[in-house]
């Protein structure tokens, strides 16, 4: 799910060009449902605080953001906060 209005969206698409697209991309991914306890609010696992990731992070709910690798599972529960596989 989108976490940023429009208006924010094309702000950090000129300092960040493409991210839109990329926001698009994890926005219109399949992921799998919680293995724990069956949430469908889940997210792809990235790490790296850098500008672009902290930006994708504000911007969509299915990027969760670690600050190093290797992370703990490739997914992560919005709903019980858990990392699973
Ligand atoms: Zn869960």
């Amino acid at each position: 799910m989108i976490k940023i209005n429009k208006e924010l969206l094309d702000h950090i698409e000129r300092q960040y060009p493409g991210i839109g697209d990329t926001i698009l991309h994890y926005e219109n991914a399949t992921l799998p449902v919680c293995s724990r306890c069956g949430s469908t609010d889940t997210a792809e696992v990235g790490a790296g605080l850098i500008g672009r990731t902290i930006n994708l992070a504000a911007a969509t709910t299915k990027f969760k953001l670690i600050p190093n690798s290797p992370s703990p599972a490739t997914y992560f529960c919005n709903e019980c906060d858990e990392f699973f596989n």
